[in-house]
């Protein structure tokens, strides 16, 4: 566009005349030559300004240029081996477009300012190629779901039940009554694979996580997928398939980005199924032998999962939880109903569970029955529409979530969950 080159494209074009726009990265020089480092999307070239060869304005106005300033620069493009494109830039115009302010991330980089001055952090490489990541993930993501015969659906922000036990609902007000922030958008999911069979949600749930741990956010993006006459089986098959293919294809044509943010990409290589399984029973005795402290009936922490997954560098399934210990929709074993058919998935090298899936109760009598246990009214409106597609037509169907910063957490082994979305919602903080 109007005669640019992006900074990536310089290595390509080796010789000539080219103008660039981005911003200021560093800077140092002397009274006879400036480098100044500019940046954009695409990366990083140092230009060389030589006060012999260009005229006074242009080296009184480099003088002035603060680190994040935009500019536009002209010159020749040089060879030069060590610098990261291999090539460089002598100046000879050089306009600002707003040198600004000088800029605020200077000296403090602690943590909290960082968060504070969020919307200027996002600059930095890493945040910036994290995002890189994350925008490949996606497409992945929705590549592996078409590939497949998905359809991609929404569901309501805005709901008036609790899907995964309503301990950690945000409750808003809606005209003249309560609602909720959705923490899962499931059970409008099953509603949808009666048309279209195979669906899967994409859109954020929200959970009022009270306690500050590394690998939760208040809100985040939340993957759903929804199978008509999936089983338990086919249903981890799926979940292992879609790790297998994101992170592959990620290695295949992003490497450049895993190396960048210092990811060991020989570990993530191992990432192909199938995955390790093991039943909820033989992880406790597993824990058990690590000399964790647990007990049968307990739901795995952080703590365990990470004992569990420190040394592996593919997933582990971890199946069939004792039946009524997580949410009420879990259809149970008939060969074994004091298990459920369900499953979650553990990233390796200790992240933890990055999904949570199971085969849906479909039947009218057993879905009536896990209410009842759970204290549920079925001819309350906020459920009796879900009850409703158990009396029309109902099918064997199953399904998981996944939840994406869990996944770039993961994939990118980010020491927390925040450095995974731009503008991370903790209990601590809604800004900026
Ligand atoms: P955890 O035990 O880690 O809190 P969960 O059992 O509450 O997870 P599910 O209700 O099964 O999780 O949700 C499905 C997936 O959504 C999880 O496997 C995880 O990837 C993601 N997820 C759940 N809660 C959060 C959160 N607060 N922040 C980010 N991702 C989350
Ligand atoms: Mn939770």
């Amino acid at each position: 566009m109007d005669g640019f080159s992006s900074i990536a494209d310089l290595a390509k074009l080796k010789e000539g005349e080219v103008k660039i726009r981005g911003w200021v990265y560093r800077q140092r020089g002397s009274d006879k030559f400036k480098f100044i480092l500019i940046r954009d999307p695409t990366g990083v070239v140092q230009t060389i300004i030589t006060k012999e060869e260009v005229n006074e304005n242009v080296w009184e106005t480099a003088g002035k240029l603060y680190i994040e300033s935009s500019v536009i620069v002209k010159g020749k493009i040089k060879p030069d081996e060590r610098a990261p494109g291999g090539v460089e830039i002598q100046v000879t115009g050089l306009e600002p477009v707003s040198i600004g302010e000088p800029y605020r991330l200077q000296k403090d980089f602690s943590t909290e300012f960082l968060l504070d001055q969020r919307h200027l952090w996002l600059r930095s490489q890493k945040m910036k190629q994290i995002m890189k990541v994350r925008h490949h993930l996606t497409i992945y993501l929705n590549e592996f779901f078409d590939n497949k015969g998905f359809y991609q659906v929404v569901p309501p922000i805005i709901v008036k039940n609790a899907c995964e036990g309503g301990s950690q609902l945000f409750e808003m007000k809606y005209f003249n009554e309560k609602a909720y922030l959705s923490e899962s958008g499931q059970m409008y999911g099953e509603s949808l694979i009666f048309s279209l069979g195979k669906i899967y949600v994409w859109a954020p749930s929200f959970r009022a996580e009270k306690s500050r741990t590394v690998r939760h956010l208040a809100e985040y993006w939340h993957l759903e997928p929804e199978m008509a006459w999936y089983s338990h089986e086919d249903n981890m098959k799926l979940q292992e398939e879609m790790l297998e293919f994101v992170v592959q294809k990620l290695i295949k044509e992003h490497e450049d980005l895993l190396v960048a943010l210092g990811r060991d990409v020989d570990v993530l290589r191992h990432v192909k199924g199938p995955f390790p399984r093991i039943t909820y029973d033989q992880m406790v005795e597993k824990l058990q032998d690590l000399d964790v402290k647990f007990e049968w009936g307990q739901d795995p922490g952080a703590d365990e999962e990470k004992a569990l997954t420190a040394d592996m560098k593919v997933p582990l399934i971890v199946e069939k939880y004792p039946a009524g210990m997580k949410a009420f929709y879990m259809r149970r074993d008939p060969k074994n109903p004091e298990y459920m058919l369900n499953d979650d998935m553990l990233a390796p090298e200790g992240h933890g569970e990055i999904i949570g899936g199971s085969e849906r109760i479909w039947e009218l009598d057993e879905l009536l029955e896990a209410m009842k246990k759970a204290k549920l009214d079925p001819n309350d409106p906020s459920y009796s529409w879900y009850v409703d597609l158990r009396r029309f037509g109902a099918v064997p169907h199953s399904g998981f979530g996944l939840g994406m910063e869990r996944l770039l957490k993961w994939v990118l082994n980010l020491d927390h969950i925040r450095d995974a979305i731009p503008y991370p919602r903790v209990i601590n903080r809604v800004y900026p």
